[in-house]
């Protein structure tokens, strides 16, 4: 099975939620208490039950008003800094199917620092279910997929704003919507694809209209991951020497 990615081109996005109601459906994940946040997002945020969200936001342009949605989910992350910083506590906590390139959260996250992880991820996605005291996060419907179905948020979605498959048609398609766009949009642009398996078509400033990390701050967190991973390795060294050091002396 070929390396996969989602396309979720933004232009498009209605805001139906049809593909966070296909995720919890799929996913068995319950309903949750929410509150009014001034528009029609809801619930507020991801939790251990909403893998899944649609982000509002607006802005007045010539008294008029203009949404942004978002549909936000883990990025499938090509080097997933939350997966670098689970093998440096408990290996095989999170794991990434070579075929696919899904990240899976398994049971085994009960036994990480949370909190560890959770800072790693660039775009604020694990959630912590304190009763059980896994992570939990979009799993890639890796279920279906694997058995040759859709994600069911994407099989769910009828505004055309998701599309799943082989990345490197995946990769095409985005490239060419964002031609597609451009005129309209100056500003539109696709985020960090060379980084990740859900590539965001958005249309303005991705910090601003869609509450996505800048790039600065993505690069930032990737390399303290990374750091992170690298340290067992540098003591491991630092240890070797040591010993060396001493059997040196002994001769
Ligand atoms: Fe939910 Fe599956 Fe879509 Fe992930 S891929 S957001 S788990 S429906
Ligand atoms: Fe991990 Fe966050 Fe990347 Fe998802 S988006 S793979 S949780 S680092």
């Amino acid at each position: 099975m070929a390396d996969k990615s989602f396309f979720i081109d933004t232009s498009k996005c209605t805001a139906c939620r049809g593909c966070q109601i296909a995720c919890k459906q799929w996913n068995k994940l319950s309903t949750e208490k929410t509150v009014n946040g001034g528009s029609h997002q809801n619930p507020p945020d991801l939790s251990t039950n909403t893998y899944k969200l649609v982000r509002f936001s607006e802005e007045e342009v010539n008294g008029k008003p203009v949404w942004y949605f978002f549909a936000e989910q883990c990025r499938h992350c090509l080097e997933p800094p939350c997966k670098e910083t689970a093998d440096s506590m408990v290996k095989g906590a999170i794991i990434k199917d070579e075929a696919t390139g899904a990240v899976l959260f398994t049971e085994k996250t009960k036994k990480l620092k949370a909190q560890e992880v959770i800072t790693a991820c660039p775009y604020n996605i694990p959630r912590l279910d304190k009763s059980t005291k896994k992570l939990a996060k979009c799993t890639m419907c890796f279920d279906r997929v694997k058995n040759g179905l859709l994600p069911a948020c994407v099989k769910t979605c009828p505004s055309g704003t998701m599309s799943f498959g082989d990345r490197q048609e995946i990769l095409a398609k985005a490239r060419k919507r964002l031609d597609e766009v451009k005129g309209k949009y100056p500003k539109a642009d696709i985020l960090d694809a060379d980084d990740v398996r859900v590539i965001y078509l958005v249309l303005n400033d991705r910090q601003k209209y869609y509450k996505f990390a800048s790039k600065k701050e993505v690069g930032l967190s990737r390399q303290a991951a990374l750091k992170k991973l690298l340290k067992p390795l540098s003591q491991v060294t630092a240890a070797a020497a040591l010993v060396g050091g001493m059997i040196k002396k002994v001769d």
